[in-house]
């Protein structure tokens, strides 16, 4: 069964929890704990006859965001009552924004496959509090928890522009660096300060209706809903083929265990909500001057970031997309470039001005730096389960290892174990390479002999390379490499190797 005979029609609803100190409506802390109910006040638990104040920070929050993403910030707002009824909602109603959102319009760039640019539309941003939490135990109870009543969210409505499950992780995913580069959220998917809903239809090629959807509710890492619409979407092409096409927008829960989804229930619309202007709250009017100061509070984006590391360093798109994912890894990689530049400029200060050192050198400087932070420093993360956050050496003690990589004083191998010795205990990289003795051997004399007896060793080898085989030098190399312990300079033993042989 072909999907190509049906357009995927997909929109996202996402939830960020905002970085305040208090919540949305009240004094409690914003925050989490394993007891219960430990942070809450008369106006969360929605005692009658109190009144919700609105969290100024949480308004700057939404704002920035709304910026961001290049919405359009309005002046003239309010708050509504959204009326269901549940035990997470003391109140029968969340307060939110209906008609007149905080942010209006707006967009997102992404590179679903680092090169095709895809124009994602944003159709708004509102802000509102965000419910208890249900908690079920083995007896058969349903427990409430408040510490997340009230909490400030921004949620952020996509056009149903997404036509991929890819194309909705990736969006999903620069959302996520984009909240936490401005600070507005940790945006961590595990911990529930990012949610994403995702609504998904199908329609025949070349049809303009738009019909009923799915809403994919409660997945927990951007991951599972690419996978959860890949589900979704072979699911309604199935149906389709059926003639049994969703007649009813219904809602659907990922099962992670399974790999399918689940329905849940048949959808309100807004007219169920019985929304209404919120009467406790008076209307928000901003000030444009406010909005034009913000705007300068904006740090650099990830989009930017990307794109001036991408010209600084003569990255591919893929390289800075990796390194500007977490601020903290860019700017890693950044304070290093610079050691080196330091470096470079006292050693080859004879070739003239810094600026033309650094335009000569550049790309190799930024590719070596690059191809040893993920793939070496990644590949040590990965092993030991820690994050780039808690590495023990600084950006001095790379670049000087990295120093020594491009002197040739020592070849990959050594490199490599130095870095090991420096992810496991910290330290000067060149104390490492002399108290392990890893400097690299490129005098011929001391290895011409381990050469002579690799050569005795294989002859059928030998005589592969001498009828042709290039690959059979590598296993010599190889052999050279591993009898010095990795000491040897490769060229040096390529050299000697093929000298001694003809
Ligand atoms: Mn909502």
């Amino acid at each position: 069964m072909s999907t190509a005979k049906y357009e995927v029609i997909i929109g996202l609803e996402i939830h960020l929890r905002l970085n305040t100190k208090s919540k949305m409506f009240c004094g409690s802390t914003n925050g989490e704990s394993e007891t219960p109910n430990l942070y809450t006040c008369p106006i969360c638990l929605g005692h009658p006859g109190t009144l919700p104040q609105l969290n100024k920070e949480a308004v700057r929050l939404g704002t920035l965001l709304g910026i961001a993403v290049h919405g359009e910030i309005q002046l003239n707002t309010k708050f509504d009552r959204k009326n269901y009824f549940y035990p997470d909602l003391p109140k029968g109603y969340q307060i939110s924004q209906y008609d007149q959102p905080i942010v209006k319009g707006g967009f997102l760039e992404i590179f679903p496959d680092d090169i095709t640019p895809k124009h994602v539309r944003i159709e708004r941003i509102h802000l509102e509090e965000d419910a208890a939490k249900l908690k079920h135990d083995a007896q058969g109870n349903s427990l409430v928890d408040f510490n997340r009543a009230g909490a400030p969210l921004a949620e952020l409505v996509t056009c149903p522009d997404i036509r991929t499950a890819a194309e909705a992780r990736v969006f999903i995913q620069e959302l996520q660096q984009i909240a936490r580069y401005i600070g507005v959220s940790d945006a961590d998917m595990e911990k529930g300060h990012m949610r994403c809903d995702a609504n998904i239809s199908l329609r025949p090629i070349g049809d303009e209706a738009l019909y009923p959807k799915t809403e994919i509710k409660n997945v927990n890492s951007a991951r599972y809903i690419e996978k959860a619409i890949e589900y979704e979407i072979a699911r309604q092409t199935e149906l389709w083929e059926k003639h049994e096409a969703p007649q009813v927008t219904t809602t659907r829960g990922w099962d992670e265990k399974r790999g399918v989804t689940v329905e849940q229930r048949t959808k309100e619309d807004a007219a169920d909500y019985r929304y209404f202007p919120e009467p406790d709250l008076p209307p928000l009017v901003r000030d444009s001057k406010e909005i034009d100061a913000l705007m300068k509070e904006l740090p650099e984006l990830p989009a930017q970031r990307r794109e001036r590391m991408k010209q600084e360093y003569e990255l591919s798109y893929h390289d800075a997309r990796i390194l500007c994912a977490e601020p903290f890894i860019a700017n890693f990689f950044e304070e290093t470039i610079s050691e080196l530049r330091g470096w470079l400029n006292t050693t080859h200060g004879e070739e003239g001005a810094e600026k033309e050192i650094w335009k000569t050198h550049r790309q190799k400087i930024g590719r070596l730096t690059n191809g040893w932070i993920t793939s070496e420093v990644f590949k040590l993360l990965k092993e030991t389960g820690q994050d780039f956050s808690t590495i023990k050496f600084t950006p001095e003690n790379f670049a000087e290892l990295l120093t020594l990589v491009f002197e040739k004083r020592i070849n990959s191998t050594a490199g490599q174990k130095i870095l090991r010795v420096m992810f496991a205990e910290g330290g000067d990289p060149s104390v490492i390479m002399q108290t392990h003795n890893l400097e690299q051997t490129s005098d011929s004399g001391e290895i011409d002999g381990v050469v002579t007896r690799i050569i005795e060793e294989n002859p059928s080898v030998v005589s592969d390379f001498k009828n042709g085989k290039e690959k059979a030098l590598m296993f010599l190399v190889g052999q050279v490499m591993k009898a010095t312990k990795g000491k040897v300079n490769p060229e040096v033993a390529t050299q000697l190797l093929k000298a001694k042989i003809q």
